[in-house]
């Protein structure tokens, strides 16, 4: 007997295997499911392997996944004839090294998410455990010898050499044994209809061991004939023998043998009208994993030059680690005429789109494709052409639909935003896709397109304003000109809408214009020129004054032409960084220090010449340039003038402290009597002063 290694499960995996084995969850089912899409998964990756090296084969050239239910020692057998796993894979993958999902799926579950929802999270092997109270693992990698794994759960398995004689060629062989109350899956019935329901489109035969009982109607000299030759499917036959006469007899005969549970051709090669609903939210599921259905659907083929098929679904909701960089996304799967090449074809989609699942089967790739020779494949760059045309379609699709577009927005607005930013050759396409709260909106959310037919007359930009969130713009000192001149003003208050629109720029011939940002002109009568004019030489002096105080802080102060109630406003340079631009550079230099502060935004300060503190600070200024209060005053303004711009402080302490002073001016508190009141009791000795009363009440 060989030796047994016996190693402990990974922490988080040993917490995993507590809560599935613990948690009261009755669809247990979807345990098959799991462990027939990692063996489906191992077959992919052989016969990727063999399209280069043909040898790969040779211990087991069929690929094939078995289920054998054995009601005699309430087992259930998966056996496929993929990879297999070496015994360092088994160790790894199996216990000791936990995914990053691990944590992810148990928070979920926690949080009430359904437990069927484990293939997701890449750890859909231990679902297992939700059936059976002993697993055992035999695999055979061509590159080593053959091993088990065991495991009752309880914190530990273990390692053996397998010695037992049986030979699996290649492949790996799962053996359930399954708790008491879970012998269902040992029924063909369930075992059928399981395969149907979650496995359907799996493209390796399936192929269930069933019991066949047949009535043969023997002579007695048969019988002894067949005894001989039988190898235990014959049963019952001394029972048998008692019942009949002599001469003639009737056995039941119980044999095995094997039947395709799947016997669907794939999907993809069927007539769409020929697809229900049903179907493609099976294909999808069997796809991805998804426990719910896709919210839209795109089957369609091209012909021509190139030839290919495909099926593209958007799923309902965002994936947990939708912008995880380190995670590669698991969405087209390519396949050369009807043989799996790779999962994850980054060739075929932009990044922007890797929420888009589906499958190619392309006629024209050469069957042996590698993934270096992807990378200048010219077939694969037409296809990948045709199906961002093909997304951007179904898009527009989901659009005609209020409800499921409010879904697909909320899940992957970033990922269009991302796509304007990414694909200059369909950013304008997509950024009619596009949808922002605005002054006007209300509750709803505009289209680009919508906001084009609302603009007023002689209008001839698209005004927007970024910011942290709706309530932060909505108010803005930057809108009152534009609100009080009825122009219409997008709230982009998403981090990726800086990028989206800095490189979009315009929309139907519009200029998009920002708020906050120099080169706001707003139309104006001859008369508001005029009084504008007038306006900027009486405040010219002001302007020099603040300028002067401020220093470096501003680039230069003028006139403004936006605010109409707030005494003033810091607008950026039209191709700089905006406030809100500033506030994610210094969130993101906060996790990379190095970025500094090299690139913050030059600000221009802009007074509102009809403002009541203006024209009090005006004529202070006029009667003495040196006026400390004025000195005090455009401090206080400028650092104000930060907050409501969108700004953060640099020192919001001293902000406090000349707020403080106001305070006390308005107060009439002169500092001196200000300074004796520290000296009044401190405040715990009030407060015990009160417990002590309260306790005599008592
Ligand atoms: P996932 O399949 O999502 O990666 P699992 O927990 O289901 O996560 O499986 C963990 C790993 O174990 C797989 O990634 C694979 O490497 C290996 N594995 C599981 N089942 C098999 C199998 N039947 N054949 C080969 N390897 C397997």
């Amino acid at each position: 007997m060989a030796d047994t290694e016996t190693f402990a499960f990974q922490a988080e995996i040993n917490q995993l295997l507590s809560l599935i084995i613990n948690t009261f969850y009755s669809n247990k089912e979807i345990f098959l499911r799991e462990l027939i899409s990692n063996s489906s998964d191992a077959l992919d990756k052989i016969r990727f392997d063999s399209l280069t090296d043909k040898s790969k084969l040779d211990a087991q050239p069929e690929l094939f996944i078995h289920i054998i239910p054995d009601k005699a020692t309430n087992t259930l057998t998966i056996v496929d004839s993929g990879i297999g796993m070496t015994k360092s894979d088994l160790v790894n993958n199996l216990g000791t090294i936990a995914r990053s999902g691990t944590k992810e799926f148990m928070e979920a579950v926690t949080a009430g998410a359904d437990v069927s929802m484990i293939g997701q999270f890449g750890v859909g092997f231990y679902s297992a455990y939700l059936v059976a109270d002993k697993v055992v693992v035999t695999s055979k990698h061509n590159d080593d010898e053959q091993y088990v794994w065991e495991s009752q759960a309880g914190g530990s398995f273990t390692i053996t050499r397998d010695t037992s004689g049986e030979n699996l060629g290649r492949g790996t062989k799962i053996t359930l044994f399954l708790k008491e109350d879970q012998l269902e899956y040992l029924e063909e019935r369930r075992l059928k209809d399981l395969i149907k329901k979650h496995s359907e489109f799996i493209s390796y035969p399936i192929s269930l061991w069933i019991e066949k009982t047949t009535e043969k109607e023997i002579s007695d000299d048969e019988d002894e004939e067949d005894k001989k030759d039988e190898e235990g499917n014959v049963e019952d036959v001394d029972e048998e023998k008692e019942k009949e006469e002599k001469k003639k007899k009737k056995i039941k005969e119980v044999s095995h043998e094997w039947s395709l549970v799947n016997k669907q051709k794939p999907i993809w090669m069927r007539k769409p009208e020929e697809i229900t609903k049903e179907e493609y939210g099976a294909f999808y599921k069997s796809l991805t994993n998804d426990w719910e259905e896709h919210l839209a659907v795109k089957h369609f083929s091209v012909e021509g030059q190139l030839e290919f098929k495909a099926v593209l679904f958007v799923p309902k909701r965002a994936p947990f680690d939708l912008f995880d960089t380190k995670k590669k996304q698991n969405n087209i799967k390519l396949y050369v005429r009807r043989v799996f090449i790779m999962d994850n074809c980054e060739e075929l989609m932009p990044e922007y789109l890797s929420f888009v699942k589906g499958i190619v089967d392309s006629e024209d790739l050469p069957l042996n494709i590698s993934r270096e020779m992807l990378q200048q494949n010219k077939i694969l760059k037409v296809i990948r052409k045709n199906l961002v045309k093909k997304c951007i379609e179904l898009f527009f699709e989901i659009a005609e639909n209020k409800e499921d577009y409010d879904k697909f927005y909320e899940a992957f607005s970033k990922n269009l935003k991302l796509g304007i930013h990414e694909d200059s050759q369909n950013k304008s396409k997509i950024a009619e896709l596009l949808r922002y709260h605005s002054t006007k909106s209300g509750d709803e959310m505009t289209s680009l397109k919508d906001y084009v037919t609302r603009m007023k007359e002689g209008q001839s930009d698209i005004y927007y304003i970024t910011g942290e969130s709706k309530k932060a713009v909505e108010n803005s000192p930057f809108l009152e000109k534009l609100k009080k001149k009825g122009y219409e003003v997008l709230y982009m208050i998403d981090a990726i809408d800086e990028y989206a629109v800095g490189q979009l720029k315009e929309f139907e011939g519009k200029k998009l214009v920002s708020a906050t940002k120099e080169g706001l002109k707003i139309d104006e009568t001859e008369d508001e020129k005029k009084k504008k004019e007038e306006l900027k030489e009486k405040f010219e002096g002001l302007c020099k004054v603040i300028k002067d105080v401020l220093g470096d802080k501003v680039e230069k102060v003028v006139v403004s032409d936006r605010v109409v109630d707030s005494p003033c406003c810091l607008v950026t340079g039209e191709y700089g960084w905006s406030a809100n631009m500033e506030r994610i550079m210094k969130a993101q230099a906060l996790r990379d220090s190095s970025m500094g502060g090299y690139m913050s935004s030059k600000k221009t300060m802009e007074i509102n010449p009809e403002n009541p503190i203006m024209e009090e600070l005006r004529k202070r200024a006029d009667a003495d340039k040196n006026d400390k209060s004025v000195k005090d005053l455009v401090l206080l303004l400028f650092e104000t003038a930060m907050l409501t711009s969108g700004f953060s402080l640099d020192d919001p302490n001293t902000f406090g402290s000349r707020i403080h002073r106001m305070l006390k001016l308005g107060l009439s508190i002169d500092e001196d009597s200000a300074d004796a009141d520290t000296d009044m009791p401190p405040l715990e000795d009030a407060d015990d002063a009160e417990g002590s009363k309260m306790e005599e009440v008592d």
